[in-house]
């Protein structure tokens, strides 16, 4: 009875400053240096979670 099993287990969403050299998970371009980002956490079955960096507005939004 898994329910939550369709939101690809991304949780901890905040904004913040992305590390020099991280890409966008959506877009899969660079940031902009002193422009914040949305960070996230996606939860993996196996291995430890991912940290994940995306654009505040992506330029590039998926649609699924
Ligand atoms: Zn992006």
């Amino acid at each position: 009875m898994a329910t939550n099993a369709q939101t690809s287990g991304i949780r901890d969403e905040y904004t913040t400053y992305p590390p020099s050299g991280s890409r966008c998970s959506n877009c899969n371009q660079g940031f902009v240096p002193l422009v914040p980002a949305r960070r996230a956490v996606q939860e993996r079955s196996s291995g430890p979670p991912l940290v994940l960096y995306r654009h505040f507005s992506c330029p590039e939004v998926k649609a699924r």
